[in-house]
């Protein structure tokens, strides 16, 4: 990362609003004049800047697009880009990339751990070994994954790796979506409430924004206990805002599901203390992507992304609204 300088420099400008992973810092670096998104080097910076170099996770407000009047590219590392305001960007002219596919398999990957983590108590089993407490008994049985019914609440690109997965565990399937996909092998339901009470384990794999605020609200929670016995299990490796996070913490304390995956949180990095207390939920850092491979492979598409709209030529994966 360089500061504001004096010298010619042939690079292109860019605005990196998330911190560079370092297998991509140097070929960034050596390739673009990077800037940090600090108010100082805005201010002299601003005029120049033709790219934004942002995460999955990053903040790219209208207002933030309005103060670089030679911005073309914003160029996501990761596949979702709710903190992207895109309507601004495209009114502007400026072209908004991800990184979609490349990442489908480590998501899908990460929803199946923490099914079975939650279902077979696996970090209670850990932490009951390491305590020295084993000789003093026998854990609490668990739930059986192999068999179960998966809902899943959105079927894209990774919703259907999930499902490829879990078809290897003997899971029946079902899913919700905005609309149906006659071509796929598996049920549609209308709502995730409808999803939720034919479901022992529901994912949620939908992109975050205004679209799917909360779209696992209390209700839905209501039907994910009531449809079986056991009660059901909620994943989400989706993005913290489709969960409505204070309904979950009282669903899970009054035991009207029977335990969660989580992997993404409302407020992230920080995660509730009443959350954090129960026993019956896995947490995961927001590490569905995050592999050597995966995060390599998301960066050098980022990268080209970049560097294409950079020098003239189309994006390899811009995102839908700007294709
Ligand atoms: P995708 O291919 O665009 O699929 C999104 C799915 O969500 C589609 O099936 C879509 O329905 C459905 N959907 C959208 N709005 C909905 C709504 N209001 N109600 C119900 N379903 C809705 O996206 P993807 O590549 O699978 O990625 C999905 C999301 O995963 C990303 O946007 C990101 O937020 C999240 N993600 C998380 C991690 C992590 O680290 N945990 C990593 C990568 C991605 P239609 O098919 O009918 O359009």
């Amino acid at each position: 990362m360089t500061t504001p300088s004096a010298a010619p420099d042939a690079r292109p400008d860019v605005l990196a609003v998330a911190t560079p992973m370092a297998l991509i810092a140097p070929r960034l670096a050596e390739h673009f004049n990077l800037h940090a998104n600090d108010a100082a080097t805005l201010a002299a910076v601003a005029p120049r800047i033709r790219g934004i170099w942002a995460s999955g996770e990053s903040k790219v407000s209208a207002e933030l697009i309005a103060q670089l009047p030679a911005l073309q590219v914003i160029a996501v590392m990761g596949v979702g880009y709710d903190g992207v305001d895109v309507a601004a960007a495209k009114a502007r002219g400026v072209v908004v990339t991800h990184t979609p596919d490349v990442l489908n398999d480590d998501v899908a990957d990460l929803a199946i751990g923490l099914m079975l983590s939650a279902a077979r108590q696996l970090p209670a089993a850990d932490r009951l070994v390491r305590a020295g407490d084993w000789p003093k008994g026998p854990m609490p049985l668990a739930r059986k994954l192999s068999g179960a019914r998966l809902g899943l609440v959105g079927m894209g690109r990774i919703g259907q790796a999930i499902a490829q997965r879990a078809l290897g565990f003997g899971m029946s399937i079902a899913y919700t979506a905005r609309s149906a996909k006659p071509a796929l092998p598996f049920a549609y339901q209308p709502s995730a409430e409808a999803l939720a009470a034919v479901s022992d384990f529901l994912v949620v794999i939908t992109p975050g924004g205004a679209g799917t605020r909360r779209l696992i609200d209390a209700k839905v929670l209501a039907a994910l206990g009531s449809g079986s016995p056991q009660k059901g299990i909620l994943v989400n490796v989706a993005r913290g805002s489709v969960v409505d996070e204070a309904a979950l913490i009282d669903a899970l304390e009054q035991g009207v599901i029977a335990g969660a995956g989580l992997d993404v949180f409302e407020n992230e990095p920080h995660v509730p203390e009443r959350l954090r207390a129960l026993p019956q939920v896995v947490l995961s850092p927001h590490i569905g992507s995050a592999t050597r491979q995966t995060r390599q492979a998301m960066a050098d598409l980022a990268f080209d992304n970049l560097q294409r709209l950079l020098h003239g030529q189309a994006a390899r994966t811009p995102v839908p609204e700007c294709r």
